[in-house]
């Protein structure tokens, strides 16, 4: 049976993730108000879209206030790469928590049902592995990365106290690691930075001696965990993790890019940022049980799309 039809707003929708949740919800049928400032997203990742009579597109800071009426909120607005999050983090905290602010007076006020993209990072460099929700982490509160764990853990605080305050109905994914085509060929993330690299037969940059880990869900698998979450029953809130449980060192991820390229890339190996997380594989129970969700696209299989997506850029 199909849902019935909703307006809908997504900040950070000229994201990576954000353009492909537009794309889900504009295929059902709902209308999509696009909210970004195009700090790391792009008009090409909604270029597609700009012709459908569903789809607006509003510029706009989520660190001010919004007035727009509708029926859902997804709260993606937010750098998500190291390298784009330390480049202004006082913006990046603004952005989660100011963001998070806003976005939440506005779901109280429209009484609309409101979704946070929360992050893995929250649980910082873990002691538990794998990390289920109940984890409370282990964050470097004054390090490099705090803008972006603090800010994103200062928004889960926020969401849960609207939904005990004001009764807001509240939606909170703990996102780990994601890929796939869109992501921004630029922003320093592993994946990206490898296929790019080995595209290029350059070096391909592992840092510290690549035995952390982390486990990459593809973006198909993951809008799907964001739907199943959205509508799934009010007295179910989450945090939630959403992930694929496969985990993968640094240098395993680096030797299958090099191979499915066909590149001559050697590795590099350069020093390990600052507080990088030593190892990372979501816990999915609560997902399984929750939402009957688990991913199953393998990397091997998401890495083919993705690669043919940065080979395509390469040509435009
Ligand atoms: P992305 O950088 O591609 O997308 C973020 C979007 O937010 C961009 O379009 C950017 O322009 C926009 N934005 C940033 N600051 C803004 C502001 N102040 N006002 C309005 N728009 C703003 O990153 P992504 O990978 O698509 O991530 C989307 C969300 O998911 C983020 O909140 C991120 O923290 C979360 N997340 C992503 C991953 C992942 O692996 N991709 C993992 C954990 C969490
Ligand atoms: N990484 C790497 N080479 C790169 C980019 C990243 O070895 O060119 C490592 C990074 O140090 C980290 C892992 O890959 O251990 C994942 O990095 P990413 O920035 O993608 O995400 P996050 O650290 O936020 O999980």
């Amino acid at each position: 049976m199909k849902t019935s039809i909703k307006r809908i707003a997504v900040t950070g929708g000229a994201g990576f993730l954000g353009s492909h949740l537009c794309d889900w919800l504009l295929s059902q049928g709902h209308e999509v108000l696009c909210i970004d400032n195009f700090f790391t997203g792009t008009k090409q990742n909604i270029a597609h879209l700009l012709a459908n009579p569903l789809f607006e597109l509003i510029r706009h800071d989520v660190t001010f206030p919004l007035y727009i009426e509708v029926d859902e909120i997804y709260n993606l607005a937010c750098p998500a790469s190291p390298i784009h999050y330390q480049f202004d983090p006082v913006q990046t905290t603004k952005t989660s928590v100011h963001g998070a602010i806003n976005m939440l007076g506005l779901a109280k006020r429209i009484k609309a049902k409101i979704f946070q993209a929360s992050t893995s990072e929250v649980y910082g460099d873990p002691r538990v592995h794998p990390q289920p929700e109940t984890y409370w982490g282990h964050v470097n509160p004054t390090g490099v990365r705090a803008c972006y764990d603090e800010g994103k853990r200062c928004a889960e605080t926020l969401f849960f106290d609207y939904h005990r305050q004001h009764g807001l109905n509240i939606k909170i994914a703990r996102i780990f690691n994601t890929y796939g085509p869109r992501m921004h060929p630029n922003d320093g993330r592993v994946v990206s930075n490898f296929i790019v690299q080995a595209l290029a037969n350059k070096p391909i940059t592992v840092y510290g001696d690549g035995s952390q880990t982390r486990s990459f869900c593809y973006v198909d698998d993951l809008i799907d965990g964001f739907i199943r979450l959205m509508d799934s029953p009010d007295d179910f809130c989450g945090p939630v993790n959403l992930g694929n449980p496969n985990e993968f060192t640094i240098l395993q991820l680096a030797e299958q890019i090099i191979a499915r390229t066909g590149s001559t890339s050697q590795i590099e190996f350069l020093p390990l940022p600052a507080d990088d997380p030593r190892q990372r594989r979501p816990d999915i129970s609560l997902a399984v049980a929750k939402l009957g969700w688990e991913p199953d696209i393998s990397l091997s299989d998401g890495l083919d799309p993705t690669i043919n997506y940065f080979k395509k850029l390469q040509t435009l």
